[in-house]
């Protein structure tokens, strides 16, 4: 199996790719001193490319996500999206970027138990504000796009564990991010579901050219990456697929 070079994906190789960390380091408090929960992380992650990230439960992979989402500040480094500085935004800034331009889809997938699928997807583009005809027409899209159009209608407790997901992943990419960040999106599934899912969401992602970091345990979704690395203790380093 190839292995990818961190430089090639360094932030000087794409300064212009949807996604820079440059140089992050989080640390949160801890006793009487600091955690470093990531320690000097530099990433950039080119469109429409799939990014993984793998590593040992508490070695800084969802730390990885909640920086690159804005959702917490580093202590030092950057955080560039569609080559804005983020650190330089104001918090209610920071969330129109968000809404706009980053999607997430966490390991269980919070859907509402009141609205259908399509309601799922269509409050994400009301919440920004979008014309109706429009929003309707991409929500019957991305369904179809994620196999589910003719279930629209149903509710997250008539849908199984995958098709939830599925939703999920539909309704992070209803504003058209152009950044998706994905945290072990198929740990309640199966095997040959989680493959099912991954698939699709790679396929997705490659098509609208959504820059894509996929946080995951299974190894076997490595091969479908672009590039596969590995956090440990809060470091970011190359890894080997195999
Ligand atoms: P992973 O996703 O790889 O399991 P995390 O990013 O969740 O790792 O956690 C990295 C380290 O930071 C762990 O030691 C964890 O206990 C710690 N940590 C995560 N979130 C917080 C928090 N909100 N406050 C304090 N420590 C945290
Ligand atoms: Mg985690």
């Amino acid at each position: 199996m190839n292995t990818t070079t961190a430089a090639s994906y360094a932030t000087a190789a794409e300064p212009s790719a949807p996604l820079v960390l440059d140089g992050v380091t989080l640390t949160y408090p801890d006793g009487d001193g600091r955690l470093t929960a990531l320690d000097r992380v530099s990433l950039g992650v080119p469109a429409g490319t799939v990014t993984a990230v793998v590593g040992p439960s508490g070695s800084g992979k969802s730390s990885l996500l909640a920086v690159a989402a804005t959702l917490v500040p580093p202590d030092r480094g950057r955080v560039l999206v569609g080559g804005t500085e983020t650190g330089a935004l104001s918090r209610a800034e920071r969330a129109l970027l968000r809404r706009r331009e980053i999607g997430i889809v966490f390991q269980q997938p919070n859907l509402l138990p009141s609205l259908t699928a399509a309601e799922q997807l269509e409050v994400m583009a009301h919440l920004d504000g979008r014309r109706a005809r429009t929003v309707r027409g991409r929500v019957r899209e991305l369904l179809a796009g994620v196999g589910l159009a003719d279930l629209a209608h149903r509710r997250p407790h008539q849908l199984s564990g995958g098709q939830r997901q599925r939703v999920n992943i539909a309704r992070a990419l209803m504003n058209e991010p152009s950044v998706l960040l994905v945290d072990e999106p198929t740990s309640a599934l199966d095997h040959e579901r989680g493959a099912a899912v991954l698939d699709l969401l790679v396929r997705l992602v490659r098509e609208r050219g959504t820059a894509t970091v996929l946080v995951t345990h299974d190894r076997a979704h490595l091969a479908a990456a672009d590039a596969v690395l590995e956090m440990a203790d809060g470091r970011l380093a190359t890894a080997t697929r195999a």
